[in-house]
């Protein structure tokens, strides 16, 4: 029986190559965005052909209930459920505190908190009933750190790594580990807004020499996904030495 995974923010970047990633592995996959129709059916359609996969196109808004439960619903449908969940989907924010509105606010924790609290708990009653499954949760450094002109993308990602560490300690009774990834400057759209030079300068501060790829992201996730069951309650940085 081929196995199901569900990655949140698919259409393109980390979510993208982790799709790619796990279709190479023989995973049946369910992929989200929030808008991109069109991407992701050229997506299912690019993954389907390459490799011996069903894929389910999902679009909806992750920080939305009944979009989640909606979902859920054709997941369960399809595939029976959810063996891999793979929170990936977030957006950032860059400016000062004291310039966001409560709005700002609430739409960065929706999208990269609440999300994660709905989606596991959509998730979980079947992965507590086959006493099994993984939940990877695609986290930042800054979740870790903090960082200043992101003060907001940092208390969502610090409570994704508490949440992370919480739910493992609750789950592995249930044999279902939950682990995250925090990630450090990986190259994807999310970081378009940098200049040429600021993209330089920013490299400049990573020992490694240059930005994570988000393939390097999606061969973790699948490495959490396939690997050690005892592995669970770790937040693993992937930055190339960067804090
Ligand atoms: P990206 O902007 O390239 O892709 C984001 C994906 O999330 C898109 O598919 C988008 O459709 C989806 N998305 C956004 N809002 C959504 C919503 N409300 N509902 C459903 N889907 C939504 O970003 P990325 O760089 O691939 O980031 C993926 C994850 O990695 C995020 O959680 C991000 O915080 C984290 N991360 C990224 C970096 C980085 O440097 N790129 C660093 C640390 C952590």
């Amino acid at each position: 029986m081929k196995k199901t995974v569900l990655i949140t923010g698919a259409s393109r970047g980390i979510g993208r190559a982790a799709a790619h990633a796990f279709a190479r592995a023989g995973y049946n996959l369910i992929i989200t965005c929030l808008k991109s129709a069109d991407e992701l059916t050229a997506l299912k359609m690019e993954l389907e052909q390459s490799c011996p996969v069903d894929v389910l196109p999902f679009v909806g808004d992750v920080s939305s209930a009944s979009d989640m439960e909606a979902l859920f619903e054709a997941a369960n449908s399809r595939f029976g459920g959810v063996d891999v969940l793979i929170n990936n989907a977030g957006i950032s924010h860059i400016g000062l505190l004291s310039d966001m509105s409560l709005e700002d606010w609430n739409r960065m924790v929706g999208v990269n908190l609440t999300s994660v609290f709905l989606s596991c708990k959509l998730a979980l009653p079947r992965m507590i009933h086959q006493k099994s499954g993984k939940i990877i949760n695609i986290s930042s450094v800054w979740g870790v750190a903090g960082a200043s002109c992101e003060v907001a993308y940092s208390a969502c990602k610090g409570g994704v790594n508490s949440f992370t560490k919480a739910l493992a300690k609750e789950l592995a009774p249930s044999n279902i580990q939950v682990n995250a990834i925090a990630c450090g400057v990986i190259d994807t759209q999310m970081n378009a807004c940098f200049t040429e030079e600021e993209r330089l300068a920013l490299m400049d501060e990573i020992p490694a020499g240059r930005f994570g790829t988000p393939e390097e992201v999606a061969a973790l996730a699948l490495q959490l996904a396939e690997g050690n069951d005892y592995l669970t309650g770790q937040v693993i940085v992937l930055d190339g030495g960067f804090l």
